[in-house]
């Protein structure tokens, strides 16, 4: 099992040969010209570690393509993130950031510099939160931690994470909604299920509950 990296610049040499060809084929198969400034930003964004914004990309393809206007640049990007070459990486930058990197993948963001790497951890698909000690079943939840479901979420949302959030502990009808409510995905209940007269009533019970509060959870 191969765990958590961050990209190397080795592996992105390898990564960005690979995608070229692929963006190649695909135009083909979508009838969409390959140009050279095309293939021109698309290289510069997948050689570059750091989702850089159009300006850095422009700087870069211009000294191969002298007449290549900041315009264009711009364009291309967007058309790029349009057919799926490409991602916009926007929300703790004011300007816009690009990624070429398209694989599923989770960023680490420097909170000073807000330098964004790729972290690559396929092995990680869910965030557990715990709302009680772990330990015995039957406690009470700990309302304290939908302020880390809050953040987590807010990170989801925003794509920084691809990444389940789930809760643990005290879940049941009384604080379900709650949890629901702050953007948990995926609920563990014990108590509140194997303690009812109707386990499988309690669970459709639940689940209605929270898809009714939660803006993304459907049953
Ligand atoms: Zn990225």
């Amino acid at each position: 099992m191969t765990g958590p990296k961050l990209l190397s610049g080795h592996g992105r040499g390898d990564y960005a040969e690979a995608r070229l060809a692929e963006f190649v084929a695909n135009c083909r198969r979508k009838k969409m010209a390959v140009t050279p400034q095309r293939l021109a930003v698309l290289r510069a964004l997948l050689e570059s570690g750091d989702h850089p914004h159009a300006d850095r990309i422009y700087a870069h393809v211009r000294r191969e393509h002298p007449h290549i206007s900041l315009a264009t640049v711009h364009r291309t990007l967007e058309r790029l993130c349009d057919v799926g070459e490409a991602n916009k990486v926007t929300p703790l930058h004011e300007t816009a950031r690009y990624d070429g990197n398209t694989r599923p993948h989770h960023h680490v963001v420097c909170v000073r510099c807000k330098r964004v790497e790729d972290l690559e951890a396929p092995e990680f698909d869910t965030l557990l939160i715990m709302s009680v000690e772990p330990g015995f079943g039957g406690q009470a939840f700990i309302p304290e931690v939908l302020v880390k479901v809050g953040i987590a979420r807010r990170l989801v949302d925003s794509g920084e994470l691809t990444i389940l959030v789930e809760i643990d502990g005290g879940v049941n009808e009384d604080t379900i909604e709650q949890a629901a409510a702050a953007g948990v995905d995926c609920f563990v209940a014990g108590s509140a299920v194997y303690g009812a007269d109707d386990p499988a009533a309690a669970v459709r019970s639940l689940r209605q509950q929270a898809a009714a509060v939660s803006p993304h959870l459907r049953l």
